[in-house]
């Protein structure tokens, strides 16, 4: 709930201007406190909308970001397959790895029946 003030508090600020400034063209104007609240405003309105329930947070490890999940399955797991996928593919074959017998077959975990 603390997170909803936030955002509804940062939303309150002065928002980024974007004016039209020919076709195919526009401007936008505003700092930082701008960008902020129009970040804060946007949030305010994924959250409460309709697509909140695709908003997912990455599976990565030591990734903190959250993502929309568009995919047909509704299953995605990282925010970026290449980066924080390819990472987690990485290192649960190292593990398969780590756990091999010489022979090439590999050991049965504590949770692999
Ligand atoms: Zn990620």
């Amino acid at each position: 709930m603390a997170d909803v003030r936030l955002i509804r508090e940062y939303a309150r600020g002065p928002q980024v201007v974007v004016a039209l400034k020919s076709l195919g063209e526009v401007e936008r104007r505003g700092g930082v406190d701008e960008v902020l609240a129009t970040v804060a405003t946007r949030a305010g309105e994924l959250f409460g909308g309709d697509d909140r329930h695709l908003v997912h947070v990455c599976a990565g490890a030591e990734c903190t970001r959250l993502f929309l999940d568009r995919s047909r399955a509704g299953n995605r797991r990282w925010c970026d397959k290449l980066a924080c996928g390819s990472r987690a593919n990485a290192a649960a074959y190292r593990r398969r790895k780590s756990g091999a017998h010489p022979c090439g077959n590999v050991q049965a975990g504590p949770y692999d029946s």
